[in-house]
Parts: structure tokens; sequence; C-alpha cells
């Protein structure tokens, strides 16, 4: 019988307390067949690396989160440009963004790197994975302003309001949900989910957080991506398998270079 497969889109393999061998294990028991782990700052983009290359089933992206936004140095900007030119296994620039709930960086540092991987994502024609959180206004500014017209991305982890999902529809950018759509008091994210249509969705675990329901306690990983595609086709009404196969395809049509066999 045909299975069904999901991909990962968004993970820190590197933060997991287990090692990436048994979470490919896993991965597969529960039909997912593909991650991507997202670099976050300069260490983490070199364990991105090693992964993309270690395991064919892994991709990465790499960049930095707004959180790290004050360590930045040139350098590893440079370095990016570089990887990403030559490794075809990095399929786009990010985390990248603002977060002015943490407000880790100042924000005028976390604008400056963001729009510093808004140039990198145009030159080297990759997509952008944007973290944006209670900065809807300082996102919309940036990209709004920017002279790159032909930027693609995703807003990751997904939760704020149906308008502004609007808006980043509007921009040709796609939406990813993860395991917060599962907890109870999800009600605004259900609704935006309803709303999207679904040839914008991907979707993603953000593990080791956000560990989707029932299993809400445990360290997250790639694999609950299931739990999250099968709870949203329920919620959407659409059969598991036609689910788990758009969103698939829509995975790749927004990162171009995720090609794999089968
Ligand atoms: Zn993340």
């Amino acid at each position: 019988m045909h299975k069904i497969t999901w991909i990962d889109t968004h993970c820190h393999l590197e933060m997991l307390d287990k090692d990436a061998e048994s979470v490919l294990r896993v991965n597969e028991e529960e039909g997912v067949t593909h991650c991507v782990t997202i670099g976050t700052n300069h260490e983490s983009n070199q364990k991105v690396k090693d992964y993309c290359h270690l395991f064919q089933q892994i991709f990465g992206t790499l960049g930095f989160h707004p959180h790290d936004a004050k360590n930045v140095q040139r350098e590893q900007l440079d370095w990016i440009r570089e990887e990403t030119q030559k490794n075809k296994k990095i399929i786009g620039i990010g985390e990248c963004g603002f977060d002015l709930y943490y407000n880790h960086s100042e924000e005028d540092k976390q604008k400056e790197v963001f729009a510093q991987q808004l140039e990198l994502a145009d030159e080297l024609g990759v997509p952008l994975v944007i973290h944006s959180r209670e900065a809807e206004k300082q996102t919309r500014d940036l990209l709004d302003s920017s002279e790159f017209k032909g930027l693609s991305g995703v807003f990751h982890c997904f939760t704020s309001t149906k308008e502004f999902a609007r808006y980043v529809l509007d921009k040709g950018f796609y939406v990813s949900f993860n395991g917060i759509c599962t907890f109870p008091k999800s009600k605004t994210i259900r609704e935006v989910l309803s709303y999207v249509p679904l040839e914008r969705i991907i979707l993603e675990t953000d593990a080791p957080f956000l560990t989707p329901v029932p299993f809400r306690g445990r360290q997250n990983r790639p694999g609950y991506v299931a739990l999250v595609g099968n709870y949203i086709a329920d919620y959407l009404g659409i059969s598991r398998d036609e689910f788990s196969q758009k969103v698939r395809r829509n995975t790749q049509t927004l990162f171009q270079r995720m090609v794999y066999e089968g």
C-alpha cells in the first residue's frame, strides 16, 4: 500500500537530545522522508552544513535568528554566501526576521541583519525562512521598502492574524504551521488555517520546541510533523493522503533546490 509521507521544513537538529541517526530512523517509521534543519547563528550554521553533508535526507538553511543579530559579523555573512553558492543542499536563507517579544537583540540591529539576509536571498536566488514575532509592522515596513521584488519565502511558525496572513499571501509568501495549531487554545491559528489556500501551506515542527498534542511535555522531533499533517488534514476535512501530497508539492515549489529521488 502507498504510504503517506511528510517533510519537516523547519527543525533545529543540533538542539535535539537524540543524535541525527536515531532521529532519522524514527522519521522513517513515521513516514517523514526529509527534514530541513535551520541555522540560527554562526555555530549552528556550521552544524547545518555538516548534517547536510552526512545525511541524504537532510537539507538546510543558513542564517541569523533575530535573537542572535547582535553577534553577527560581516565575514559570517560572506561565509553564508560562499557556502550557499557551492552547496546545493542549502536551500534557503534563515531563519531571519524580527522578534520583539524577547528583544534579545536591539530592534535596529535586528533590522540591519534581516535586511542583509534579504539582500543575500535576492543575490543567491533562494527563499527566505522568516521568523516574525510581535513585529508585524516592522516586518511589513522592511519587506515593503525593499528594492528586491522577486523575493520568495515562508513565514515559519505562523501565529499572527488573518489580516497579516492576507499580507503574507499577497506578497507571494508561504505560511508554515506546526504543533501550535493542535493546542486547545489556538483558535485564532485554526481560523488562519482555514483561510490560507491549500497551495500556500507548508508544515514544520520547529523541534525541539512546540511538541504537538498528544505528546506535549516531551521533546519535539521531526517525526511529529506527521501528527501536525494528520491533524490539519482532519481539521480541513480533506484526506490525509491528498493533503500530504499537496504539501509536499508546495514544499518543492518553494524550495526549488530540494531535489531527491522518489
Ligand atoms: Zn526555528
